[in-house]
């Protein structure tokens, strides 16, 4: 019962919060420049509680066999800045990689062999008020509880950004799946707290589909109940397929006749169909900003979007820290550029080989440094590569100390298509040993190759050996979706959404072809051409500092 009271209390306090959208951004300018200005002394107050005087904190496992104490770390920020010592804790086996952050992996490292668990990594200072899941359809190590302050201190960022792409009080539309995300609830609060509720949110999924347990649908209906009595009710969704991006396209239409901005926060697929749609039926979308997240806002998906006057703007975000990045109104070079909120988080690279293949990636290391952060981070990899680099940017970001450019995003172990990505385990399982069991052939008889086709969208094939006998196409890919569908346990999962949007974007297509070898001649599970190019072009800030201290 606390729990809901404190659910309760917690909106109660949230609402009264809410700002104006001049008072939230001069709120936001204010309090993140003063973080940015005092971001090492936030992370060695964070580190020292939540991590060395913290006898159930994970990092000391690593820590203690190298003998580094706090005060160690402290010395080396002080000298150095908190990137460089970052790098020699890494140097020094201080860090986790996805796979052992989530459990799939032991870790074995400084002497020290052990297993980490979901809840290892919370932040020991947060009483919680709700869970949310992220897009990775893993069942465990996705769950991430919000906290309202958390939401407000996030919700000053969306003041900012929105201010410098001119649509503070421009109308909103969401397009995300109701469950079991977080995209979907976590903005829509968010908006509502900085003074621009959202007006629309559609979903790409609709409730009856989806098998939620009572807990969470009652949760999320008692934030409607609890926005509607504190005077700041919320859009609730309404269900938009993907086929019918139309319906999107002429919210967004209607609404430029009268302002001279309006707003889509959506998966960048989903951005893609709106103006697809828009393009067909001859609709003015010019002057909506796409705010888009969950995939790669790839070249091809950048051009599809401004090519009808329309501006996509990068969103990137980690479930377990909620939105950490976002592109700025300045041309760049590179489609998906965005400015680290580098307040909240710190992040280094590090040369990770990619599992199933004979490549290797810099991959990112995420350091929580605020108070409020739902998991303590110190290291911890999400499975995520890019590029990094320091530049001065003349934009809003630029201004409040925003000075490292994270672009090139990519994940190297989970497929994502229209926003929802399933974890590599699950498909590898289903390619290798459900599929031939069923419709016979070997593991290597079936692959799933990654495409984006001439309009931005990512398509799947599923590769099946013509080796494989005479077989039904369509009973393959039913097959495959249903296994896909099933593939955890969590009736809260995100795979339902995903397998749901799948079919209705026909996302998978079975294609009779032999797999394609890597260059090494191994055959894969997935074959992913584009990998390798981005490969090549990281190379940024990876140099180890070795005696930091
Ligand atoms: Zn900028």
């Amino acid at each position: 019962m606390r729990k809901y009271y404190r659910f309760v209390e917690g909106f109660r306090r949230f609402a009264k919060q809410r700002m104006a959208p001049d008072e939230a951004i001069a709120l936001a300018r204010n309090s993140i420049k003063k973080r940015v200005a005092t971001r090492e002394e936030n992370f060695l107050n964070f580190v020292e509680k939540g991590v060395f005087c913290y006898s159930g904190s994970p990092y000391l496992k690593l820590l203690q066999p190298k003998k580094i104490d706090f005060m160690d770390l402290r010395r080396a920020v002080q000298k150095h800045g908190i990137e460089v010592s970052l790098r020699w804790l890494e140097s020094e086996g201080v860090y986790f990689t996805v796979d052992e952050f989530k459990g799939k992996l032991p870790v074995v490292r400084n002497g020290a062999e052990f297993w980490c668990q979901e809840g290892m990594f919370d932040n020991p200072f947060l009483s919680y008020v709700y869970e949310v899941r992220s897009g990775a359809t893993r069942s465990a190590g996705t769950r991430v509880r919000i906290d309202f302050d958390y939401l407000h201190q996030r919700s000053l960022y969306d003041a900012l950004l929105l201010s410098m792409h001119d649509c503070l009080n421009a109308p909103i539309a969401n397009w995300f799946p109701i469950f079991p995300g977080a995209p979907g609830i976590n903005s829509s609060l968010r908006f509502s707290h900085i003074g621009n509720a959202a007006r629309k949110w559609f979903s790409q999924v609709p409730e009856d589909r989806l098998n939620v347990n009572w807990e969470k649908k009652w949760g999320t209906k008692l934030i409607f109940t609890l926005g509607r009595l504190h005077g700041c009710p919320l859009a609730e969704p309404e269900y938009v397929p993907l086929d019918d991006a139309l319906k999107i396209a002429r919210w967004a239409a209607e609404t430029l006749k009268e302002n001279q901005h309006c707003v889509v926060y959506t998966f960048a697929a989903s951005a893609v169909r709106i103006c697809i749609a828009a393009a067909e039926n001859n609709l003015n979308i010019r002057g909506t900003k796409f705010l888009v997240t969950g995939e790669p806002l790839t070249p091809q998906k950048r051009k599809e979007i401004e090519v009808m006057g329309a501006s996509p703007v990068a969103v990137y975000g980690i479930s377990e820290a909620g939105v950490i990045a976002a592109g700025c109104d300045q041309p760049h070079a590179c489609s998906d550029h965005c400015h680290l909120y580098k307040d909240t988080t710190a992040i280094i690279a590090h040369r990770q080989s990619v599992p199933h293949s004979d490549l290797f990636v810099n991959s990112y290391l995420f350091t929580t440094l605020l108070y409020e952060s739902p998991k303590l981070l110190l290291n911890v990899g999400m499975g995520d590569y890019g590029n990094l680099r320091e530049f001065d940017c003349p934009c809003v970001f630029g201004q409040v100390g925003f000075s490292t450019q994270l672009s090139g995003i990519r994940s190297y172990e989970k497929l994502t298509g229209e926003g929802v990505t399933f974890v590599d385990t699950d498909f590898i399982r289903i390619i290798e040993r459900e599929l031939p069991e069923r419709f016979g052939g070997r593991s290597t008889d079936y692959q799933l190759v990654e495409k984006e086709d001439g309009r931005g969208l990512t398509h799947l094939q599923l590769l099946v050996s013509p080796r494989v006998g005479t077989i039904q196409g369509s009973e393959v890919l039913e097959k495959f979706l249903n296994l896909l569908k099933r593939a955890e346990d969590s009736p809260e999962s995100w795979s339902q959404s995903g397998t749901e949007m799948w079919k209705q974007s026909n996302m998978v297509r079975i294609v009779r072809e032999y797999p394609i070898p890597t260059a090494s001649g191994k055959i894969l599970p997935f074959f992913m051409s584009k990998t390798k190019s981005v490969v090549e072009t990281s190379a940024s800030n990876v140099a180890v500092p070795k005696s930091a201290v």
